[in-house]
């Protein structure tokens, strides 16, 4: 009876993973699905209107790496990457 039972939890589990697995593939594949039709969507609407859509990019002021603008630490009309990099920046205009 034991053995009989221990069959049935193993079965059990080997089906729950099967699922899981399958359920797993599942949502990825709907999220590159979403993700795609979400870039064709942005495609079409920015030939549409003439424009590149998109975050706007700005350059860290200290070492001049590009960033998206919200990502960014900005200081008056200066962008930085970091905070460390505006302290950095603050510090050698004060010096000069
Ligand atoms: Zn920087």
């Amino acid at each position: 009876m034991g053995k009989f039972l221990s069959w049935v939890v193993l079965i059990a589990l080997g089906y729950l993973a099967f699922r899981l697995v399958a359920i797993s593939q599942r949502k990825r594949d709907a999220a590159r699905r979403a993700a795609d039709a979400r870039r064709e969507q942005a495609g079409a609407g920015a030939s549409a209107a003439g424009k590149v859509t998109g975050e706007m990019m700005v350059q860290c002021a200290h070492c001049g790496v590009f960033l998206p603008a919200s990502d960014a630490f900005v200081d008056g009309d200066r962008s930085y990457c970091d905070r460390a990099h505006r302290d950095a920046d603050r510090a050698e205009q004060r010096r000069a």
